[in-house]
């Protein structure tokens, strides 16, 4: 193994945090005192009932939830993506708290939008998804959103959605237009509007809509089976030729992996209505149990204060962000920071405070993991400690708040860092502190530095597909150097600072800081970092 300058010192040359594997004897989320850690009961917004319910999952073993998918028709956004990392939030706290989850998630791949975009390339709508769904996972990756216990497709679950919509005719629910197509007879779901709270007393007894997303106030009978027009994408089966409207698709597929009436559903607040309220009624109408018990509804993503829109040119996907040269984990830690009932307003300078955050934890446990402490403890940081945890855990439990789970551990990190330079953290606060660190990892997962490798990736993206231009120009230059040749660098200079060439250590620190990787010289020896 090539050895640098610092290594054989002793030091670690490098900033990267050191790996799970090779840390000492610190057990993960280790609360600090079993006995004294409160339960840690979640109490979230149900949207069903307007209020602050506590989830737990109904069989006392595993949370059943379904959280509704990507329509894979284009590249991810950040809204898309702010609803699917604070998802994540929640499968992760309820894992710290030692509930188990099952998830699942729909990708809905077949679609007014993906029918049209498909014919318009002149391709068929597996191959124009499949594309589209492999970069959705991929960019999940990169911002380590977990992935959910079942993935469904839409395409791969018709049959069992034509069995739905048969018995929703059976019970009278469901009837067939003159062309075709099925409808969901909303006459006859008297609770319409209980998700939404909307009045519909002035509704048109059968007025239709086939549209799979439509105007906001029109409350009509809306499409379950879209009969085949010619040249369309169909399927031949017992009630016609033809392709499932989208409401249908997350009923049959909700039911299917998770029973009739399970714990929870999300999604962003757009698809509260109508998607939800007609998921509710489809099921309920057969089922006569209720659908989901809980509803969680995140609040939609701003940009600079307006809709996030392409016409405004302030729309981003994740790819857009990553050919700026913004970190993955940045990326994260911005759009989960809101606590998703507020809206959230994303801006540059957001992202470049979550950049400096992920810096400060960052530096912090590297310089717990490096340092050299004196055995025992300290009563006053063991409280910082415990502190820390608690408030965490607390902001956390109550409606998933990530803005205030935060501030107690930086505030610690600021208590511990004062502690440090004046000698007097010592062994087991170190490990205390790392303890309350990783807990709060669990659920921000952001400590770990896996940059390098969303971006090469977009990089490698944006080369074959032509995008190379809307690569920052910094980016550009930071990748031409590998790790490697940075600690090459790195050793070089230091030995020719022994040699007292400082000419020549001083222009390897230039050539270094012209390419974005910043040289801090400290008694532990030489750190580096990519800006
Ligand atoms: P779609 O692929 O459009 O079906 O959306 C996937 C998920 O992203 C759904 O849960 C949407 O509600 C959500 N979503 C779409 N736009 C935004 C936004 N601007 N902010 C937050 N969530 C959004
Ligand atoms: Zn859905």
């Amino acid at each position: 193994m090539k050895q640098g300058i610092g290594e054989q010192r002793g030091f670690v040359l490098h900033n990267r945090p050191l790996l799970q594997s090779e840390e000492p004897k610190i057990r993960r989320f280790q609360p600090l005192n079993e006995q004294e850690v409160r339960p840690m009961t979640l109490r979230l917004f149900n949207t069903l009932t307007g209020q602050l319910d506590e989830l737990v999952p109904s069989d006392g073993k595993a949370l059943r939830m379904y959280a509704c998918g990507p329509t894979v028709y284009d590249y991810g956004h950040i809204g898309n993506f702010r609803t699917f990392l604070q998802v994540d939030v929640l499968r992760r706290y309820l894992k710290l708290a030692g509930t188990g989850v099952r998830h699942v998630m729909n990708i809905t791949d077949v679609d007014d939008k993906i029918i049209r975009n498909a014919a318009a390339a002149e391709i068929s709508i597996s191959e124009y998804t499949a594309g589209f769904e492999r970069a959705f996972f991929e960019d999940l990756d990169a911002l380590r959103v977990e992935r959910p216990e079942v993935i469904a497709r839409a395409t791969e679950h018709i049959p069992r959605m034509v069995e739905l919509i048969q018995k929703l005719a059976a019970v009278g629910a469901a009837y067939q237009a003159e062309d075709g197509s099925w409808y969901f007879r909303l006459a006859a779901f008297p609770e319409y509007g209980k998700l939404s709270k909307k009045d519909l007393s002035g509704m048109e007894d059968g007025a239709r809509v086939d549209l799979d997303e439509y105007e906001k106030d029109s409350a009509r009978d809306f499409a379950l089976w879209k009969a085949a027009k010619p040249g369309e994408t169909s399927w031949e089966t017992a009630i016609g030729c033809g392709r499932p409207g989208w409401h249908i698709e997350c009923s049959t597929m909700a039911m299917e992996y998770l029973g009739e009436s399970f714990d929870l559903h999300a999604g962003g607040e757009d698809l509260i209505f109508p998607h939800h309220e007609n998921e509710i009624a489809q099921s309920e109408s057969v089922t006569h149990k209720t659908f989901a018990r809980h509803w969680m509804h995140v609040r939609f993503l701003l940009v600079d204060g307006r809709k996030m829109s392409k016409s405004e040119g302030n729309f981003y996907t994740l790819r857009d962000l990553l050919l700026k040269g913004y970190k993955a984990s940045a990326i994260r830690l911005a759009l989960i920071s809101v606590p998703y009932r507020h809206q959230f307003n994303f801006t540059f300078d957001g992202l470049i405070e979550a950049t400096a955050a992920i810096d400060r934890l960052r530096t912090f446990v590297a310089r717990l993991k490096q340092g050299i402490f004196a055995p025992g403890f300290n009563s006053a940081l063991q409280s910082a400690a415990k502190q820390a945890q608690d408030e965490c855990r607390a902001a956390l439990s109550n409606d998933l708040n990530t803005a205030e789970a935060r501030a107690p551990i930086f505030d610690l990190i600021r208590t511990a860092n004062t502690a440090i330079d004046h000698g007097q953290l010592r062994v087991v606060d170190r490990d205390a502190i790392l303890g309350v660190l990783y807990q709060f990892d669990a659920v921000f997962d952001v400590l770990e530095d896996r940059d390098a490798e969303p971006t090469r990736h977009a990089l490698a993206w944006a080369e074959q597909s032509g995008r190379l231009g809307d690569v920052s120009p910094e980016l550009l230059a930071r990748q031409g150097l590998t790790d490697e040749a940075i600690e090459a660098l790195v050793a070089e200079r230091t030995l020719a600072k022994k040699q007292r060439n400082f000419a020549r250590a001083d222009q390897i620190r230039n050539e270094l800081a012209e390419k974005g990787v910043v040289l801090e010289d400290s008694k532990d020896g030489v750190r580096w970092k990519r800006k």
